[in-house]
């Protein structure tokens, strides 16, 4: 019987659970991306959510969104 070894905390493990990603074996405590800080992690992240949310400065989008109702009716 082999034992492989959490590559996070490096507990032996009969049944290692193999990270998607970065291909190391887990522990069912760290086999989440999330759990064993996955090299890949900012990669999925990105590729999550597309882009890098902007951060906005508030209140900035609301003037011209009312200018340009207003110049609506200004014909
Ligand atoms: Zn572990
Ligand atoms: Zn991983």
């Amino acid at each position: 019987m082999k034992l492989e070894r959490c590559a996070y905390c490096g507990d032996d493990t009969d049944l290692p659970f193999e990270c998607s990603y970065c291909r190391d074996p887990f522990c069912a405590e760290h086999r989440l991306p999330e759990d064993h800080r996955c090299v890949r992690l900012t990669q999925i992240r990105a590729s999550r959510f597309g882009e890098r949310k902007v951060v906005r400065d508030g209140g900035r989008d609301r003037p011209s969104l009312l200018r340009r109702v207003f110049g609506r009716f200004k014909g």
